[in-house]
């Protein structure tokens, strides 16, 4: 039988009617990964109280729209009631609740909650090797992360994988087929390094942000390794990053409900803008309420012939031009991914 007649692959277009909540209840984390987007003078180092993590979910939460929720950290395992939390979400009728973890699963987490009340447990890898995956993420983290992974799915959780992709790791993407099929993952998410927090830094010694991978490389390796690893039934998802000629560019921040939550209160509507005090809205006295000054929200409604503002401002490396100076090709939002399931 030809397995890859079965495959679909589709980009998946931003929702109109669903809400995405990322929400980091606190910054603190047990790791220090090379390419970690915490930058703890923009996001703060408060760690959320129960009670204002309940509020807060309040907030966000509607009856006309689908509700997604994404706990984040820092690893939000590090914060005790996080258990707690995810049954307020589900109470007060979030549509899938997911925690995102680095494997280390503090406080007894899962013997807290169950795979009814939380829909995806995603923990994140950066290589297929203890070698690679250590050398990005910190010693020993390859092992307490396989070893939680096999505590979730003997757990009966559904569980999803994140991979990072960079210069570093990029080369080990298919071997994660063979290595995620051992687990018992259901979801492999491919995601682009971007050049935000730690990765945003320059390499003492050259000066160079070293770690991100060139469009050619990335449209050689990732759409292929995604297909040969969705053929064996796990769902894959990675980012568009390029789009191709003709095809329509949507800033996520114009059409869809996207909101990336801090413990020090603030909102963005978009990630890329994480490392500046840019956000549109803040959370006051309990009130999400609108930011004054030039915020991203201005910058979402510019049409520019690069496509993205936020890549153009802060990674215009990923650009090319032709000699009449027009770019060669548009760079997709962030947020739009291609599915293969
Ligand atoms: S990337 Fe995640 S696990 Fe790594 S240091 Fe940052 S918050 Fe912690
Ligand atoms: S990444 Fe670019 S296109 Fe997407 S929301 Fe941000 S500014 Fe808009």
């Amino acid at each position: 039988m030809n397995s890859a007649k079965k495959i679909k692959k589709n980009t998946v277009s931003f929702s109109k009617d669903s809400v995405n909540l990322f929400f980091h209840i606190l910054t603190q984390c047990n790791l220090s990964c090379t390419h970690c987007y915490i930058n703890k003078k923009q996001h703060g180092t408060k760690t959320l109280s129960f009670a204002t993590i309940k509020s807060w979910l309040q907030l966000f939460s509607s009856k006309e729209k689908k509700q997604n929720i994404i706990f984040l950290g820092g690893e939000p395992t590090l914060h005790p009631d996080l258990a707690k939390a995810v049954e307020t979400a589900k109470a007060l009728g979030y549509n899938s609740v997911t925690v995102d973890t680095n494997g280390y699963l503090f406080n007894d987490f899962l013997a807290k909650t169950s795979p009814d009340t939380l829909d995806y447990l995603s923990f994140s890898l950066d290589g297929a090797s203890k070698e690679t995956n250590d050398m990005i993420r910190g010693k020993g983290c390859y092992d307490n992360c396989i070893k939680g992974i096999k505590k979730a799915v003997k757990k009966g959780f559904c569980t999803s994988l994140i991979y990072t992709v960079s210069s570093l790791n990029i080369d080990e993407l298919e071997k994660m087929g063979p290595l995620l099929n051992d687990l018992g993952i259901n979801r492999f998410f491919i995601q682009v390094l971007g050049i935000r927090g730690e990765s945003a830094k320059e390499n003492t010694k050259t000066g160079e942000k070293i770690l991100q991978v060139q469009k050619s490389r990335w449209l050689d390796i990732i759409p292929e390794t995604a297909k040969n690893i969705a053929s064996s039934g796990i769902s894959v998802t990675y980012p568009k990053v390029y789009l191709n000629e003709g095809e329509t560019f949507e800033c996520a921040g114009n059409v869809a409900e996207n909101y990336f939550v801090f413990p020090n209160g603030r909102v963005y509507r978009c990630p890329l803008c994480e490392d500046f005090p840019m956000h549109s809205m803040a959370i006051k006295r309990n009130s999400l309420v609108q930011t004054g000054n030039i915020n991203e929200k201005h910058l979402f409604g510019l049409n520019i012939p690069e496509g993205c503002v936020m890549n153009r401002l802060i990674q215009p490396e990923n650009l090319a031009y032709k000699k009449d100076g027009t770019p060669e090709y548009k760079i997709a939002c962030c947020m739009l991914k291609e599915e293969i399931s």
